[in-house]
């Protein structure tokens, strides 16, 4: 199985190649990157990425894809069409299914689905407490065997210092990165926005930025004390960005990510009580988003994440303050990183380097998020001009629960390829899809 990907524009930050090359793979690895003159390998498929953006197989680091026991919201394969369909070659799996990845059936489950389904690299993350109960430390050797990448809470913060201490430390033990859900739950308690003017103006119960920066700070002075490596999830706010920063300065090994609608959105969304904007952490204020800007363009936020949480439509037409948290995200992620090289906040070398290299390296994928040779044939295909509307019900999802249906973006990943295999192609872009040299040299010739 030969393919090249020819024609494009091929950006590696791990390379720092940042150049016209094609990319030629065989039997799902890349053998290497060859110039826009060269022959055609015999034998080739060749996609024709002229125009386009040629870029690693994008990793989303925080994703809950609800199987096994929540499949009317999304089943593995479900969410694996949706990460492919969004640019995502690669997708991790929070442990708060039921019952809760804690355990190597759980963790091996999820691998067997997702070897069925033949889309995306689906890695389970484990738990790190025995049901996310934040009492009793799980088995993370065990998990670690099966094939998890990283350990997480994530829904929960381990609500007790000492807990978490030992968790690093036994995370450390295995080379697991912990992945830390950061939200004091006795400042948080109640909560269902952010806690400011418009909690007040609306009658909603906030949750204040503290709640985020409490367990974000302790949590650095636990990766201190215990050398873990210390990941903060979805990090809202100004002050957890600010920890990590100095975290950062201070030489420890932690890292941050941010999802999409905490920079598109602030807390105003909320205004009309549509619970498309509930989710935890909240959405924020006008400064808090700033500082994830800041953060984007300086370095201190190493990634982009989805926390895609689908729900059924039947859970979040209830009242706002009993609809359930998150939002569906695979398919929107990338076109709202667009928005930001659009508006000139960060170029599009730091968009492939937050959503492919530095989620590879934070999980330890060796051989992905990079085009090297010898690496996975994970390739996302860019298209920056590409405008195309969000249609919440064509979604590959089963879920429908978006804040985005209906916008219209600039910038979309057309085409996703696992291991050498086209897993997912935008229909307007199936012609690229050729055979043999013939068809190159057209190509090339447009
Ligand atoms: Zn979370």
């Amino acid at each position: 199985m030969r393919l090249l990907i020819a024609n494009g524009y091929v950006i590696d930050p791990e390379q720092g190649i940042n150049t016209g090359k094609s990319v030629f793979i065989e039997d799902g690895r890349v053998v290497g990157l060859l110039s826009h003159g060269d022959d055609v390998p015999e034998g080739c498929e060749v996609i024709d990425a002229i125009g386009l953006i040629v870029a690693p197989g994008f990793v989303d680091m925080h994703a809950h894809l609800r199987e096994p026991g929540h499949e009317y919201k999304e089943t593995i394969a479900s969410g694996a069409a949706a990460a492919v369909a969004g640019g995502f070659a690669t997708v991790c799996a929070m442990p708060n299914t039921d019952p809760v990845n804690d355990s190597a059936a759980v963790t091996r489950f999820i691998i067997e689905q997702a070897e069925n389904a033949r889309l995306a690299n689906v890695f389970p993350i484990g738990a790190i407490t025995k049901n996310s109960a934040g009492t009793e430390l799980a088995e993370m050797g065990e998990m670690k065997d099966a094939g998890i990448i990283a350990v997480s809470d994530d829904g929960h913060s381990v609500p007790s210092p000492g807990m978490m201490r030992r968790a690093m430390e036994y995370a450390r033990g295995f080379d697991l990165p912990v992945i830390d859900h950061c939200e004091d739950k006795s400042l948080a308690r109640g909560g269902v926005m952010h806690e400011g003017h418009g909690s007040l103006v609306l009658g909603l119960h906030g949750m204040p930025a503290a709640a985020e920066e409490v367990d974000a700070l302790r949590d650095c002075a636990l990766a201190e004390l215990t050398g873990a490596r210390v990941h903060l999830a979805h990090v809202s706010t100004r002050g957890a960005i600010e920890a990590v920063r100095r975290a950062k300065e201070r030489g420890l090994p932690v890292t941050c990510e941010v999802a999409p609608h905490h920079w598109t959105l602030t807390d105003e969304a909320v205004a009309d009580y549509d619970t498309n904007t509930k989710m935890s952490p909240p959405l924020r204020s006008r400064d808090h988003i700033e500082a994830i800007l800041k953060g984007l363009r300086d370095g201190t936020i190493d990634a982009i994440a989805t926390d895609h949480a689908p729900h059924h439509a039947d859970e979040k037409t209830l009242e706002y303050d009993q609809a359930p948290f998150g939002i569906i995200g695979l398919e929107t992620a990338v076109g709202l990183a667009f928005d930001l090289v659009n508006q000139g906040g960060i170029d599009i070398e730091r968009l492939v380097e937050v959503l492919a290299t530095k989620p590879a390296r934070i999980l330890g994928l060796e051989n992905r998020g990079t085009l090297g040779a010898g690496a996975y044939a994970d390739v996302t295909i860019l298209d920056p001009s590409f405008q195309w509307t969000f249609d919440a019900s064509r979604s590959k999802s089963r879920s429908r629960n978006s804040p985005f249906d209906g916008r219209a973006m600039t910038g979309a990943a057309v085409a996703t390829i696992v291991a050498g295999r086209v897993v997912f192609l935008h229909p307007d872009f199936e012609k690229l899809v050729t055979s043999g040299r013939k068809a190159l040299a057209k190509g090339t010739s447009r």
